[in-house]
C-alpha cells in the first residue's frame, strides 16, 4: 500500500516516490496532471510534469511555461522508484489515468474521469488489475444517473432547431475547455453556423486537429451571432456575451444541470443533464471491474453515502478529505 497525503486543492502526494498528482507539492520531483482543467494545472516550475501531448498543448495554451515530459497513452515511463503508465480517462480530450507501479504494488489514480466516454475523446480504457484505486465521485449520489448520450444529443438538437424555427437564437452554456466542443460536436450533424465563446476557440482548432467534428464553428463575433447557435460558460453572462440579442434561448449543459440551476438563479429555457464524470452507478461498476484491496474516494458531495455502497458490495473504502468542487470548474 502507498502511503500519500492529500496536499493543497484536489492533489495528492506520494512522499516515497516523490511524486504529486494534479498538484505542486514542494517536495516533489513529478508531477503528474491528469488533464487541463484549471484546477489541475501545475502552479510552479520547479518540478518536471508529466502529461500527455494533449494536456501540455492545452497548458500551453492556458499559459503553462514549464518542462513537460509527454507521455502518451499506454506508454511506459521508469521514474526514479516507479514504472508509470497513462490510461485514456474519457473526461476531455487527453485526460489521463496514471497506473503507478513498484514494490509498494500497483495505484491507479483517475484525476477527472467518464465511462461510457465523452465522444470527443480517446476513450477510456482501464488497466488489467490494481491493488489500489483513487477515483473521483464528483456525481456519487444515486440521483445521478446519466440518460445515454444519444438522447441528450436528440434533445439538444431539437432544442436548437426549435429555437431558430421560432426565430430564436439558441445558446448553450457549457465551460471553454471540453464541454463546449463535446456540445459543437453533438451539434455538428445540423449543419448549422455555431459561433463559441472566443476563449474557447483556440481549444477547438486541438480538437479538430485531433479529428473531431466540430462542425460550422467560427469565434464568436458580436456583429454577426445572432441567428447561429452559440456556445459559451455560464460565466460569459455577466460578460455581456450576446447582451444584445433580444430573442435569444438559452439551455444550460452539465451534470449539475437539474440539481444546481435553480440555485445559480439563471434564467433558463432548459437544461440537458451533460457530464464528462462518471455517473454513481458507473462509478460502482469501474471499482466492481478493477476490484482493487482498496478504494480511495475524492472530490465527493457525500462520502458516507458512496462509501456506504462501496463497502456493501465488498470493498475496501476510505474517503480522501477534499472539498467537493463547485459546478463553475468542471461538471
Ligand atoms: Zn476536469
Amino acid at each position: 500500500m502507498y502511503p500519500f497525503e492529500s496536499a493543497g486543492g484536489h492533489g495528492i502526494y506520494l512522499p516515497q516516490l516523490k511524486l504529486s498528482l494534479d498538484n505542486s507539492h514542494r517536495e516533489a520531483e513529478w508531477v503528474f496532471i491528469s488533464h487541463a482543467h484549471a484546477d489541475h494545472l501545475p502552479r510552479d516550475r520547479h518540478s518536471r510534469v508529466i502529461a500527455t501531448p494533449f494536456t501540455h498543448q492545452f497548458m500551453r495554451l492556458r499559459g503553462f511555461k514549464g518542462e513537460c515530459s509527454e507521455l502518451p497513452f499506454r506508454e511506459r515511463l521508469s521514474l526514479s522508484k516507479c514504472d508509470v503508465t497513462l490510461f485514456p480517462a474519457g473526461h476531455i480530450l487527453g485526460s489521463a489515468m496514471i497506473l503507478i507501479e513498484s514494490d509498494a504494488g500497483r495505484l491507479l489514480y483517475t484525476g477527472d474521469t467518464k465511462t461510457p466516454p465523452s465522444p470527443v475523446t480517446e476513450g477510456f480504457d482501464l488497466p488489467e488489475e490494481v491493488d489500489e484505486l483513487i477515483i473521483e465521485a464528483t456525481f456519487g449520489l444515486p440521483i445521478y444517473k446519466w440518460q445515454p448520450i444519444e438522447e441528450i444529443q436528440a434533445a439538444m438538437q431539437k432544442f436548437a432547431l426549435q429555437s431558430l424555427q421560432d426565430g430564436y437564437t439558441p445558446l448553450f452554456l457549457g465551460y471553454n475547455l471540453g464541454k463546449a466542443q463535446e456540445i459543437l460536436h453533438l451539434l455538428a450533424p445540423l449543419g448549422v453556423d455555431m459561433q463559441i465563446h472566443g476563449a474557447g476557440f483556440p481549444y477547438c482548432e486541438v480538437y479538430q486537429q485531433a479529428g473531431f467534428d466540430l462542425g460550422n464553428v467560427r469565434a464568436y463575433n458580436r456583429a454577426t451571432c445572432e441567428g447561429s447557435i452559440l456556445v459559451a460558460p455560464s460565466s460569459a453572462l455577466g460578460s455581456g456575451f450576446a447582451s444584445h440579442v433580444s430573442r435569444i434561448r438559452t439551455a444550460f449543459c452539465s451534470g449539475w444541470a437539474l440539481t444546481e440551476a435553480r440555485r445559480m438563479q439563471m434564467n433558463l429555457d432548459a437544461a440537458f443533464v451533460l457530464s464528462d464524470h462518471l455517473d454513481f452507478f458507473e462509478l460502482l461498476d469501474v471499482c466492481k471491474t478493477l476490484a482493487p484491496k482498496r478504494i480511495h474516494i475524492t472530490h465527493t458531495p457525500n462520502p458516507t453515502v458512496v462509501q456506504h455502497f462501496l463497502e456493501k458490495a465488498g470493498h475496501q473504502v476510505s474517503s480522501l478529505e477534499f472539498s467537493p468542487r463547485s459546478e463553475d470548474a468542471d461538471g
